[in-house]
């Protein structure tokens, strides 16, 4: 079963995602260059420009999460593990493509796992990929004005 609902919340996307940086800036704690209107890995680009931290590490600086992802039940107990692989080589594949695509939190706890995202739709592709994988209940609430989604998965055995 699925669930999607949106909390109308005030407020806005205090990150300013879509603002135009000056070509070449780039962010001085995860080196990220900006480039052609979009943050990019160095290899990429080049620095010839003033330091800034990009949206990602400002957010992670400030621990102001874009995404959330939620995951209970006595599934976890036994096949935590495998929901962790999941999750972790999701991650890693955003990190590849973009900087702006990073963790700020990944916990482990007894049947419960929490990821927290500097990204809102890789929070949605978390939960989505679980979700294909491992069935189970998936919900989702986001918030437009705010550019937030949490997602919780719940699955028991
Ligand atoms: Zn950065």
């Amino acid at each position: 079963m699925r669930q999607d609902r949106n909390i109308k919340e005030k407020g806005h996307d205090p990150y300013d995602e879509g603002r135009k940086y000056s070509e070449g800036t780039y962010c001085p704690d995860c080196g990220a260059v900006y480039q052609q209107g979009r943050w990019v890995w160095p290899e990429k680009a080049v620095k010839d420009g003033e330091p800034l931290f990009c949206p990602a590490c400002r957010r992670i600086r400030d621990d102001f999460p874009a995404g959330e992802v939620l995951f209970t039940g006595t599934y976890l107990e036994n096949h935590g593990k495998e929901v962790l692989n999941l999750i972790q080589n999701i991650i890693d594949g955003a990190k590849e493509r973009t900087p702006l695509k990073k963790v700020i939190e990944l916990k482990q706890n007894r049947g419960e796992i929490l990821v927290r995202l500097t990204d809102d739709h890789l929070a949605r592709q978390i939960g989505d990929a679980v979700y294909r994988a491992y069935s189970g209940d998936l919900e989702l609430k986001y918030s437009d004005e705010e550019k937030f989604v949490r997602l919780y998965w719940h699955r028991d055995e």
